[in-house]
């Protein structure tokens, strides 16, 4: 498999470069150059498979060429077996035909498990054969980042710098990344804000000079391998509620459009999806697109659910590629417009034919609590922020009764307990048995200045286990 640049000017590049390259250096984004198709025989056949093994099936011919099939399945089976649920993505039903896929149940109890814990096994596996050591970078405002170093910690090849800033994560999520001691793993508090952490990384890939010639790797949501690992769970939900001879839709709480845009592939691969709802919080600029074909930067709301609040959608690019027949001079003369304008529209008959698929909605505060509180007295079951939004979406946007509708519960409840508690105030979310010590654990994290040169000697002193690069 062959993966190119949507703004047409990269070279094209193999899975194993690809899960190195990061952006493109057009400043595109990789997608497959041919998407496969399985028929409904093929998808129907998986009916009975564990997770792992219908992982091999769906994203064996992504990694072709790249990875022996031997070598990938024992990957994928070490991958999701770390997963608390013997089910890895277990389906709860809420109402007549409605549900939530729960993607809560790995490390660090966010769906970014599922990509993030393949992710790193991954990187481990083709450095060695390479003989070659990484540093990653990334900036975290609480889940990405906590899921990263999970992901990595038992990486040979690969050591990890996280940021985050000083006092402004919660305690659950920072308490995830510093408990783990792996002496690859390293945490950096900054005396700042999450952009402020987001440009000193940015910065670094920039001018990688104090990196001494080892790789800087990239594991934010424009990682393609990320995105992969994602179409596996909506072939896993569909097959369990009578797919694919029955269509199915899925309401997905969206924030850089990584996870729905997983759910768009799946569907064009062959399962019969036929409505995907893009749930925003009140940062919603792709609500403002897939309802009014406009996409327009408008300045940070911070939320309740905090894992959704962008300002612009990473992955975006991704779809407009589609959207234009994969034109990669279109997408680049779009993306150089809304670089300079701060929004862009798309001709009205590829809107027309985009919203075919895609509905949306902007949930709010209020209505993500009333939710929250919504369901719980339903069912008892208390949710996330986060898979409030996407349930309340559902809920709105429904096109049909009869077509099983899906909402991606993409966080446990315990890791935003101050949304859940505005909501139902007698409920208090519990740490699962597995990690009910996080709070007497040992941490470790390095309080440093905001100040880029700071940040960057740290690296260079620490980018080899923990030694100088
Ligand atoms: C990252 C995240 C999202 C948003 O996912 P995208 O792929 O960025 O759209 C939603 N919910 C939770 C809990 C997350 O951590």
């Amino acid at each position: 498999m062959r993966y190119i640049s949507t703004r047409g000017q990269a070279p094209a590049l193999n899975f194993e470069d690809v899960l190195l390259a990061g952006l493109a250096s057009d400043g595109g984004l990789y997608v497959p150059e041919n998407l496969p198709r399985f028929t409904v025989e093929e998808i129907a056949s998986w009916a009975d498979l564990p997770y792992y093994e219908l992982a091999f099936r769906v994203m064996r011919p992504f990694v072709a060429g790249c990875i022996e099939d031997a070598d990938f399945k024992a990957i994928l089976k070490d991958t999701y077996g770390v997963f608390e649920h013997s089910a890895v993505a277990p389906l709860r039903q809420l109402d007549g035909n409605e549900w939530v896929m729960e993607l809560f149940h790995g490390p660090t109890l966010a769906f970014k498990d599922f990509a993030l814990q393949l992710l790193g096994r991954l990187l481990d596996h083709f450095l060695t054969k390479r003989n070659e050591r990484v540093v990653i970078m990334g900036a975290t405002s609480g889940d990405t980042g906590s899921a990263a170093i999970e992901g990595c910690r038992r990486c040979e090849n690969v050591d990890i710098f996280i940021l985050h800033p000083h006092q402004r994560v919660s305690e659950v999520q920072r308490r995830q990344m510093t408990s783990a001691l792996s002496d690859n793993i390293h945490n950096i508090a900054i005396e700042g804000n999450f952009d402020d952490c987001q440009e000193m990384v940015k910065a670094s890939f920039a001018d990688q000079s104090f990196l001494k010639g080892t790789r800087l790797v990239a594991v934010n949501s424009i990682n393609w391998a990320r995105i992969m690992a994602q179409i596996v769970y909506y072939f896993h939900a569909a097959i369990q509620l009578g797919g694919p001879q029955r269509s199915i839709a899925f309401s997905v709480p969206t924030g850089n459009f990584g996870d729905i845009f997983a759910g768009y592939l799946a569907r064009n691969m062959g399962l019969p999806i036929n409505q995907l709802i893009v749930a925003t919080n009140r940062n919603d600029i792709l609500h403002r697109f897939m309802s009014g074909n406009r996409y327009n930067k408008d300045e940070l709301h911070p939320t309740l659910s905090p894992s959704m609040d962008i300002m612009v959608s990473s992955n975006f690019e991704r779809l407009l590629f589609d959207m234009h027949g994969r034109d990669g001079a279109k997408v680049a003369e779009l993306m150089d417009s809304f670089r300079a304008t701060g929004e862009m529209s798309v001709a009205e008959e590829r809107w027309t034919e985009t919203r075919k698929l895609f509905d949306s909605l902007a949930v709010d505060d209020e209505q993500t609590c009333a939710t929250i509180a919504q369901v719980y007295q339903e069912t008892g079951e208390l949710l996330d922020p986060h898979t409030a939004i996407g349930v309340h979406a559902a809920r709105e946007c429904r096109r049909s009764l009869a077509t099983p509708m899906v909402t991606l519960g993409t966080a446990h409840p315990v890791k935003f307990p101050e949304a859940v508690q505005k909501a139902v105030p007698s409920a208090s979310p519990v740490l699962p048995a597995h990690m009910a010590d996080l709070f007497g654990r040992e941490e470790r994290c390095t309080v440093l200045a905001n100040d880029l040169a700071a940040v960057q000697d740290f690296v260079s002193q620490h980018g080899n286990r923990g030694k100088p690069l």
